[in-house]
């Protein structure tokens, strides 16, 4: 008698996907033999077919996705790469009432790993974990922060956006994983995959949720779109906040403009390759590459950009060049002409005088520069995202906003004030 193979269900794409496909059949991820291993906290339920809308379809779902986005990732990254977060990343599907998700190293009263949450809209459940783009967006953080631990703290608009793109990237990369994604892709955008599709339209759920609180806060039909013709401006001259169709310095904004470049790139290297999930995971790997040898500078997306043509000389032979090139050049990421690598760089303590912020001593911020510094905390503390309770003169502060979820921290170290990211929170803000 033939033994019948255990299966699950799982979504392919965001469960408000236009497409409203029924989820995939799939057998279980198992998260603790992944080689980046992954533990989804409380008791796994058996693994089998379970009701959509369920705890256990949902438990199911999400280890899918986290493990479709581990596998893809684990082989592209260095061999000696681990978690920030000890040997397994700790993941909490339902960590209570809100529209959000966020990644956190543990400490400053967070969590260690991702935590995804529960909402209700408009009589609806949002399950942030339940959503693959979302789950794997946040498996993203996880993993940059495997490979590159020194853009955790680094206070500069273009190291934070490049966090959120990386997310993006992790969520299309991973979601062109699936074989039936990729056919839908193929054949909704006739085979340009720089054109919106089901893959570039990234957390139509939680998209169509902000939207009902926020009208103006996300995409028409989406959380963000990863096909976007956002063009590269100086994030000094941006608002540090705006209506989701235009560009800001925020970070989850301005990473559109990478992530469209990226998009591009991978559009071009799928014609040079013919074969598109070879072209997902060379583009992987030439931007693992990149953000590996590329030191962290203030126009941290032109330096990668720029390395991701040097990964190519060393990996593919200058395969992909012009296709790296024209996507970066046609956002204004690199200039025209042959692009000067930064030498260099690198994040330090600098400090900030606190007057500016109404505080009575100065404060320590790690950064590529000094002014790339002050503008990245500008903007932070125009947002009414850092904690700073513990700086001397804080009742001063012009800036309070207790209904943000502060993503940075001021804390004392060896008596000095210094400021500290607690998490990279992703939802609605
Ligand atoms: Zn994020």
């Amino acid at each position: 008698m033939a033994v019948k193979k255990t299966t699950i269900l799982a979504w392919d794409d965001d469960p408000a996907s236009v497409a409203r496909v029924k989820p995939a059949r799939r057998p279980p991820a198992t998260l603790s033999r992944l080689k980046l291993p992954v533990v989804i906290s409380g008791k796994a339920p058996k693994a089998g077919v379970y009701a959509v809308g369920s705890d256990e379809f949902r438990h199911w779902t999400a280890a899918d996705a986290l493990a479709r986005a581990v596998r893809f990732w684990a082989p592209l990254a260095p061999k000696r790469t681990k978690w920030q977060t000890g040997a397994k990343l700790p993941v909490q599907l339902n960590a209570g009432s809100d529209l959000n998700a966020y990644y956190a190293r543990g400490g400053f009263d967070y969590d260690p790993g991702l935590s995804f949450f529960h909402y209700v809209v408009a009589g609806q459940d949002v399950y942030s974990g339940e959503s693959p783009d979302i789950a794997t967006h946040e498996l993203g953080h996880a993993m940059l922060d495997a490979i590159k631990p020194d853009l955790w703290d680094a206070a500069s608009v273009e190291a934070a956006s490049f966090h959120e793109s990386f997310g993006d990237i992790s969520a299309v990369l991973s979601g062109l994983q699936i074989p039936a994604l990729r056919e839908a892709v193929l054949r909704d955008t006739d085979s340009r995959i720089h054109r919106s599709s089901r893959v570039s339209r990234l957390a139509e759920q939680m998209g169509w949720a902000v939207r009902q609180l926020d009208p103006g806060a996300a995409e028409a039909d989406c959380l963000r779109n990863a096909v976007n013709n956002f063009f590269y401006r100086d994030p000094d001259r941006l608002p540090p906040t705006s209506p989701a169709a235009q560009l800001s310095s925020e970070p989850h904004s301005f990473s559109r403009v990478f992530t469209g470049a990226f998009v591009e790139m991978l559009a071009g290297m799928f014609i040079v390759r013919g074969d598109l999930k070879a072209a997902a995971r060379d583009a992987g790997q030439i931007l693992v590459d990149a953000i590996v040898a590329a030191p962290i500078v203030p126009n941290y997306f032109r330096q990668i950009a720029t390395y991701c043509i040097r990964a190519d000389e060393k990996r593919f032979a200058r395969k992909y060049r012009s296709v790296i090139q024209g996507g970066f050049v046609r956002r204004g990421i690199l200039p025209l002409g042959f692009p000067k690598r930064v030498i260099g760089g690198g994040v330090r303590l600098r400090v900030i005088r606190g007057r500016s912020y109404g505080l009575t001593e100065p404060l320590m911020v790690l950064a590529p520069e000094q002014h790339a510094a002050e503008s990245f905390l500008d903007d932070l503390i125009q947002r009414g995202r850092v904690d700073m309770r513990a700086a001397r003169g804080n009742e001063n502060a012009m800036v309070v906003q207790p209904f943000i979820r502060k993503t940075h921290i001021m804390v004392r170290e060896g008596g000095k004030l210094v400021l500290r990211r607690r998490m990279f929170d992703c939802g609605f803000e």
